[in-house]
């Protein structure tokens, strides 16, 4: 009998044909600034670790105590009795830290995204959405079976146009978009889409993955960078970014998360939280308040490492963030930087298609704040080493 699925193994085979296949790098030791992967130490450019918080001793010891205290597990999903009031209290914690009336928390954002989309529109609904938004944004959509009319990034003249035509149609208008976009380190262009949303009374969502910790006030994210407090309705926010540990989360009006706690399917139908990881997640958020040196940090090392790289005349796309990309074109050439990188004692990982558009391939790197100059200085001479020897600059 054939094996009914030898036809994954052949789509293998090709990607390896095309220098497109990839092996998981294994970590052997912290995230952090300086890790080990595949049994060599490197400068890590690969993590969302911005502000270092996944080995901050805070955390550590909070995960520790909630371990003792409460055990490894939740037991059970939200609504049956897996709520304990770990959970709550983060809840809390990240609303006033938003300034929001109330807040979920979900196992991740992706799970935040795809179960909030789903849970607030169906199919007779519209959703107007970046062509760039991110996966998770786009499987919510799909998953809602609402009309998606996607704008070319950053469009806020185009998002304007869609809703104007949809003035007279039936079903709701969701009008979404990242903060900060993940493979580009762009901002998303907000007070131009929430004025759009609120002319034609469509519903605003900003996703807040990669802003949440890097920008606003104390890491307070997109909203708070841009003074839109009060004009977007549902952000969305990771605990697995910045913040160091793992989780995604909601911020609205009492009855949006009230909604969500009847209707999003990964907060119905998975199980919560590990006690450790909510109590990991509030210290996080004493940290931010605390500790405000860390983002000041985080951008001076980008603004050191991103000049470095444009003054080596390298090709980093549209990027504002400490996430900057380093375009080359083919995917086998991105891939190959990566590799070379890695070699020299740098990982930044290559992306290509389907995650960037064709003849977009990248290498992504992000510093953090924990990278010393001395690491970001020996990142940057590989990369001109490397980039000269593979033509690029
Ligand atoms: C990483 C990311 C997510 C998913 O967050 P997780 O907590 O890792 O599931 C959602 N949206 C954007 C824009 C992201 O970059």
């Amino acid at each position: 009998m054939d094996n009914p699925l030898s036809y994954l193994s052949e789509q293998l085979n090709q990607w390896r044909q095309e220098g497109t296949y990839q092996r998981l790098r294994v970590l052997q030791s912290e995230s952090a600034a300086h890790s080990r992967f595949d049994g060599k130490e490197v400068i890590n450019l690969a993590s969302n670790n911005y502000l270092g918080l996944t080995t901050h001793p805070k955390l550590r010891e909070a995960a520790l105590e909630a371990v003792r205290k409460f055990g490894v597990g939740s037991g059970a999903v939200r609504t049956i009795s897996g709520t304990m009031s770990l959970h709550l209290e983060l809840e809390e914690r990240i609303a006033a830290f938003k300034h929001a009336k109330a807040c979920v928390v979900f196992q991740s954002g992706f799970a935040a995204n795809a179960g909030t989309v789903a849970a607030i529109l169906g199919p007779e609904d519209h959703i107007i959405s970046d062509e760039l938004n991110h996966a998770s944004i786009i499987d919510g959509c799909r998953l809602s079976r609402a009309k998606i009319h996607v704008f070319p990034h950053k469009d806020t003249l185009a998002a304007g146009n869609i809703l104007t035509e949809l003035d007279r149609a039936a079903g709701r208008k969701l009008l979404i978009s990242d903060g900060v976009f993940s493979m580009d380190g762009d901002i998303g262009p907000l007070p131009g889409l929430t004025a759009a949303a609120e002319k034609h009374g469509a519903i605003m969502m900003v996703d807040d993955a990669h802003s949440s910790g890097v920008l606003g006030r104390n890491g307070r994210g997109t909203i708070d960078h841009f003074g839109l407090h009060g004009r977007v309705q549902v952000q969305v926010g990771t605990l697995s970014k910045a913040i160091g540990v793992l989780g995604g989360y909601v911020c609205g009006s009492r009855d949006l998360i009230e909604f969500l706690y009847h209707r999003a399917r990964p907060f119905l139908f998975s199980t919560s939280h590990p006690p450790a990881v909510a109590a990991a997640c509030l210290a996080a958020f004493d940290v931010l308040e605390q500790e405000p040196e860390r983002i000041q940090n985080l951008w001076n090392n980008t603004k050191y490492f991103k000049a470095g790289l444009t003054s080596s005349g390298f090709d980093t796309g549209m990027s504002e963030t400490p996430i900057t990309p380093v375009i080359v074109g083919e995917p086998k050439l991105a891939h190959e930087l990566s590799r070379l990188l890695f070699e020299e004692g740098v990982l930044a990982t290559g992306i290509g298609f389907p995650t960037v558009p064709k003849g977009k391939a990248r290498v992504r790197t992000i510093v953090t704040a924990t990278h010393t100059q001395e690491e970001l200085d020996r990142a940057l001479e590989a990369f001109r080493r490397i980039g000269k020897r593979l033509g690029l600059v």
